[in-house]
C-alpha cells in the first residue's frame, strides 16, 4: 500500500468520513493517519484500586457487579442503569444513560475492567465512575485525539487495517546512529498497538527524536547558509540614542536597555543581524525595536515592520509615528485597507501581510521587525529579504511568547536571543481569582457592574462549536463560543452588546468585531484562543475564561495580558469545567505567578511534552511526540544533525527531501 493514497480509498472510509477527517483532523493520505498518534492510552493492565480513586481521576478498575437496578425516569423517558462496582478495596456507583441494551452484557457477578473518571454526583451527593470504556482482556487501547463522531474505536480499526498492508519507508536510513533507536516501521507500529507500556516508550523515543532530529537539522542548515551573507553596517549615533531615551516619558528598564543595546551592537555589524526579541506581554519590546528604527533612519535606510493584523498595524502605526516624529523618521501605514505609505520616502514601513503579498520593492530597506513572527513563515521572510539584492537587511523578529532560554536555543538556534525579563515598575497587578460554579453568578454581578461604569470584558472558550457528545467521550466538558454567546446576549446580558470572535470567520469580520471591540461598540468580547495577539483594549478591565483548564499556563498568562493595560483595576477569572487535585494546582499558579516565564517553565514541567503554548505556531513541524525537557535526547538529535549537515546532507537524498517537505508546507494559523 502507497503512503500517499487518499484514505478514502481505505476499507471502512466512504467519501463522507474522508471528508470529515481531512477537515476536522487533517488527515488525508495513508501517511497522515500513520502519524496521527495517540492522545493516550487505555491500559487495562494496570487497574486501581476503588480505595485510592480520588475526583477527576481517570482510571481502569477491576470490578465486580455487586448490584444492578434498571430506573425509568418517568418524565424523560429515560432509562438509567445504575451499579454498584466492588474490588475487595471498596465499592463505587456507576450509571448508565440510555443504553439499555447494556443489561444483557452487563450482568451481576460478573467481573470487568472499567475505564472511567471518578466525578461528583450532585444529587446524591456522592463519588461515581462515570464509565467511559470497559473490557474483558487486560489488553492497551490507543486513544487518540478524537472529533465529531470518528471515535478512537472507529481510528483504531481503520489505522489496524492500515498497519497490516504497509511498510514505511525511514528517511534516516543509513544514519548510523539512528541504529541505536527502534526502526521507524516497528515504531509506527507500536505506537498504534502497543502491547506493553515499554513497547509506548521505545517508540515514542524513536518518533521523538525525529522530530527533534529535523528540527535541529533545520537550524544547522540556516546557520550554514547565514555565514556568508553581508548586511549593512551602521553608524551609530549615541547622542542621539540618548535624546531619544530622554524624551520618553518613562524610564527604559534595565532589560530594555540591555536588549536595545544588544540590538543596536548587532546593527553596526556588516553581518545581518538576526535576533529574536523575547518580552512577555507589556514587557515594553515596541520601544525597543523603535530604536533600531532610529537607527536606520539616521543612516538614511528604510525600515519594514510587520504585524500580524490590520489593527494591531494600525496600533503599531499610531504609537511608533508618536516615538519617531520629534526626529523626522517619516512613519507609512500600509494594509489592505489604508495605503498611507510613501515608498521612496518612508523611513519607516508598517504593514501586515498585505506589504509582503504584493510586489513591493522598498528600494533603501535594511531592516526588518517583524512583531510575533510566529505567525510568519520562512519562505515570507525570505522574500523580503530578497527585495535587495546587494545586501541582505537586518532582522528582527519580536514574541511575546515566554519560551524558556534552553528551550529556544533549541529551536531557534539560527537567532541570537535577547530577553526582556522584567516589566516596567509601576505596571497594575491584576486580580486573578479561580471561580467555582458556586461563584458564577457572582462573577456575572461583578461583569455586570464594570460594564455599567464603561468598562468592558472578554470571555474566552476553548472550542468553537460544542461537540457532538456521543462517541465523544473526553471533551464534553468543553465550553464553546457559539453556545457561550447565544447563553450570554439571550439569558445573562440581553441589555450589553456581545460580540463573537472565532477562527472560522473570515479575516475581514475578525476585523470588524475586534474594531467594534476597540471602539467600543461591543461591551463583551466572546472569543476562542484567536483573540491572544497583543491587541491593546485599554479599557478592557475583565477577562474571563471558560475551561481554563484546557488552556496551557503561557496562553492563559497571554489572554489576562489582554486586560490592565489601562488605568482601571482589572481582573481575571479563570472558570475551570472539571476540578481536580491537578487543575487546582496549574491553575493555582496562575493566582499566585505573574511573569510568563515562570508559568512557562511550570507548565513544561506539570503537563510536559509539546504542549507549550507558542510552538504550534512557531513556524516549525508541530512536536507531537518529542519534548524539549529531554535533554538527552535533544543533545543527542543537535550532535547528529551537526554530524550530517558537516558530511553533507545530499549524502542522505531521502531526509534532505523530508526537510524540504518540511520547509515548503503551509502552517495556517
Ligand atoms: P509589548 O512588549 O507587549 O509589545 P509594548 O511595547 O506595547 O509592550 O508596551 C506596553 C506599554 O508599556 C506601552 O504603553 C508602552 O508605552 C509602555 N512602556 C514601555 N516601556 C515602559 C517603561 N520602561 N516604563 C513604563 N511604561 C513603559
Ligand atoms: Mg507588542
Amino acid at each position: 500500500m502507497q503512503l500517499d493514497i487518499p484514505i478514502q480509498y481505505l476499507k471502512g472510509v466512504g467519501p463522507k468520513n474522508a471528508e470529515k477527517m481531512k477537515k476536522r483532523l487533517g488527515i488525508e493520505t495513508v501517511r497522515d493517519l500513520l502519524f496521527y498518534f495517540p492522545r493516550t492510552y487505555l491500559d487495562f493492565s494496570h487497574p486501581m484500586s476503588i480505595k485510592s480513586l480520588r475526583l477527576g481521576d481517570e482510571a481502569v478498575i477491576k470490578a465486580k457487579i455487586t448490584d444492578l437496578k434498571k430506573i425509568r425516569t418517568p418524565r424523560r423517558h429515560m432509562f438509567i442503569i445504575e451499579t454498584l462496582l466492588s474490588d475487595g478495596t471498596g465499592e463505587i456507583k456507576a450509571v448508565w444513560f440510555n443504553q439499555i441494551y447494556l443489561v444483557k452484557i452487563l450482568k451481576p457477578g460478573d467481573e470487568w475492567l472499567f475505564f472511567g473518571k471518578v466525578s461528583w454526583d450532585f444529587k446524591n451527593k456522592e463519588k461515581t465512575f462515570n464509565v467511559l470504556n470497559f473490557e474483558k482482556d487486560d489488553k492497551i487501547l490507543a486513544v487518540y485525539p478524537e472529533t465529531e463522531k470518528l471515535t478512537s474505536k472507529y481510528l483504531r480499526k481503520i489505522i489496524s487495517e492500515v498497519l497490516n498492508n504497509v511498510r514505511i519507508d525511514d528517511p534516516l536510513e543509513g544514519v548510523k546512529e539512528v541504529e541505536l533507536f527502534e526502526k521507524l516501521n516497528d515504531a509506527i507500529k507500536k505506537i498504534h498497538q502497543p502491547k506493553s507500556q515499554g513497547q509506548i516508550t521505545e517508540a515514542k523515543k524513536r518518533l521523538a527524536f525525529d522530530e527533534l532530529l529535523m528540527i535541529a537539522l533545520r537550524v544547522q542548515k540556516l546557520k550554514s547558509e547565514q555565514q556568508y551573507l553581508k548586511s549593512i553596517s551602521f553608524n551609530i549615533d549615541n547622542k542621539i540614542l540618548k535624546e531619544f531615551v530622554s524624551k520618553l516619558p518613562f524610564n527604559l528598564t534595565k532589560a530594555q536597555r540591555k536588549t536595545a543595546w544588544e540590538i543596536i551592537c548587532d546593527l553596526a555589524k556588516a553581518k545581518p543581524m538576526n535576533r529574536l526579541l523575547e518580552g512577555d506581554v507589556g514587557s515594553g519590546k515596541t520601544v525597543v525595536a523603535a530604536m533600531a528604527v532610529l537607527v536606520a533612519a539616521q543612516n538614511k535606510k528604510q525600515s519594514v515592520w510587520l504585524a500580524p493584523t490590520e489593527i494591531l498595524a494600525n496600533q503599531h502605526h499610531q504609537n511608533v509615528s508618536k516615538l519617531l516624529s520629534p526626529f523626522n523618521v517619516k512613519v507609512g501605514l500600509l494594509t489592505s485597507a489604508n495605503k498611507k505609505a510613501d515608498l521612496e520616502k518612508d523611513d519607516l514601513i508598517i504593514g501586515t501581510h498585505a506589504l509582503i503579498q504584493k510586489n513591493i520593492r522598498i528600494k533603501n530597506l535594511a531592516l526588518i521587525i517583524v512583531d510575533e513572527q510566529h505567525r510568519f513563515g520562512v519562505k515570507q521572510r525570505s522574500y523580503l529579504k530578497k527585495a535587495d539584492t546587494n545586501f541582505v537587511p537586518h532582522f528582527l523578529s519580536m514574541t511575546a511568547t515566554p519560551i524558556p532560554r534552553t528551550l529556544a536555543l533549541s529551536i531557534y538556534g539560527d537567532l541570537d536571543l535577547s530577553i526582556i525579563d522584567e516589566l516596567p515598575a509601576n505596571r497594575q497587578s491584576i486580580i486573578t481569582k479561580i471561580i467555582t460554579e458556586k461563584q458564577r453568578a457572582d462573577a456575572y454581578n461583578f461583569i455586570e457592574n464594570e460594564i455599567k461604569s464603561g468598562r468592558q470584558a472578554f470571555v474566552i472558550c476553548p472550542l468553537i462549536e460544542e461537540l457532538e457528545t456521543e462517541g465523544k467521550l473526553f471533551d464534553l466538558d468543553k465550553k464553546s463560543v457559539l453556545k457561550e454567546y447565544e447563553k450570554l446576549s439571550k439569558n445573562i446580558f440581553p441589555q450589553f452588546k456581545i460580540g463573537l470572535l472565532h477562527g472560522k470567520l473570515k479575516s475581514s469580520e475578525k476585523e470588524k468585531v475586534m474594531s467594534d471591540f476597540k471602539t467600543g461598540k461591543i461591551n463583551i468580547l466572546v472569543s476562542t484562543a484567536v483573540v491572544e495577539v497583543g491587541i491593546d483594549i485599554p479599557n478592557a478591565t475583565v477577562m474571563m475564561i471558560e475551561g481554563a483548564e484546557n488552556f496551557g499556563l503561557a496562553q492563559l498568562h497571554q489572554f489576562r495580558g489582554r486586560v490592565g493595560r489601562g488605568k482601571h483595576q482589572s481582573y481575571c477569572f479563570l472558570f475551570p469545567s472539571i476540578w481536580s487535585e491537578k487543575v487546582k494546582e496549574r491553575l493555582g499558579a496562575m493566582v499566585t505567578c505573574s511573569d510568563g516565564f515562570r508559568l512557562a517553565e511550570i507548565d513544561l514541567k506539570l503537563r510536559g511534552p509539546g504542549e507549550l503554548y507558542g510552538l504550534r505556531q512557531s513556524g516549525l513541524p508541530a512536536l507531537k511526540m518529542a519534548t524539549f525537557s529531554d535533554t538527552i535526547l535533544v543533545e543527542k538529535s543537535k550532535k547528529i544533525a551537526q554530524n550530517i549537515v558537516d558530511e553533507g546532507i545530499k549524502n542522505y537524498p531521502k531526509l534532505q527531501q523530508k526537510l524540504q517537505e518540511l520547509e515548503t508546507e503551509q502552517h495556517p494559523e
